[in-house]
């Protein structure tokens, strides 16, 4: 079974304030007798359901074409957590197994609101779990939140830690009707130079 776990991408999608929101352009258009329809596509790559690059937030972090592949394919544990806003400590897993696990995403009541509504309030990480993760050897932490960080942080410590653990993310990805448990995740960035994320298919295949 799979679950589609992406953000459906519309003019109306939300966006970080003041973000550039989806919108698709037409330069050719059959009704006018054209062979096709041809769109450009104008909107930031952190609308949606995306993979941030490490030139996010590193001058010299890679673009998504290089951001290590294997990282977004392979073995996911979706863990619900109550925690409707502010950091997420190792305590708010208590009596979740994350060992063993390889890719973590991290289900809040942000998954419940429409594409189109912006979080007012969501979890983010903290330092302290992504360090935790890294031990265990994760690659990736994947949340519904629109940043893994706090609306109003400006150091932007938990973007820094993933990628100073060699861990890569997901943000706004789409868990509502998913149960806790163990998938294989695909969620592949395209191949872009230059950007500092990409839109990416979220799936979930169950084992
Ligand atoms: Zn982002």
């Amino acid at each position: 079974m799979l679950y589609d776990i992406t953000r459906t991408l519309t003019p109306a999608t939300a966006t970080w304030p003041g973000d550039t929101p989806y919108t698709v352009q037409a330069v050719l258009n059959i009704a006018d007798n054209n062979a096709v329809n041809l769109t450009a596509l104008h909107f930031s790559p952190h609308v949606g359901t995306h993979a941030d690059a490490y030139y996010h937030y590193d001058e010299e972090g890679t673009h998504p074409a290089a951001m290590p592949l294997a990282a977004y394919i392979g073995r996911a544990r979706v863990v619900t957590v109550i925690k409707r806003s502010g950091a997420l400590s190792l305590n708010d897993f208590a009596g979740v197994e994350l060992e063993g696990g390889e890719r973590l995403l991290i289900h809040s009541h942000v998954s419940d609101l429409p594409d189109e509504q912006w979080a007012d309030e969501f979890p983010h990480l903290s330092v302290e779990l992504i360090k935790y993760l890294a031990m265990l050897n994760y690659r990736l932490v994947g949340l519904d939140s629109p940043s893994v960080d706090a609306f109003d942080s400006k150091e932007l410590p938990c973007h820094h830690a993933l990628r100073q653990n060699g861990l890569v993310n997901l943000e706004n990805v789409a868990l509502r009707g998913v149960p806790d448990g163990d998938y294989e995740l695909i969620a592949l960035p395209l191949k872009l130079d230059a950007a500092c994320g990409s839109p990416v298919r979220a799936i979930l295949r169950t084992l």
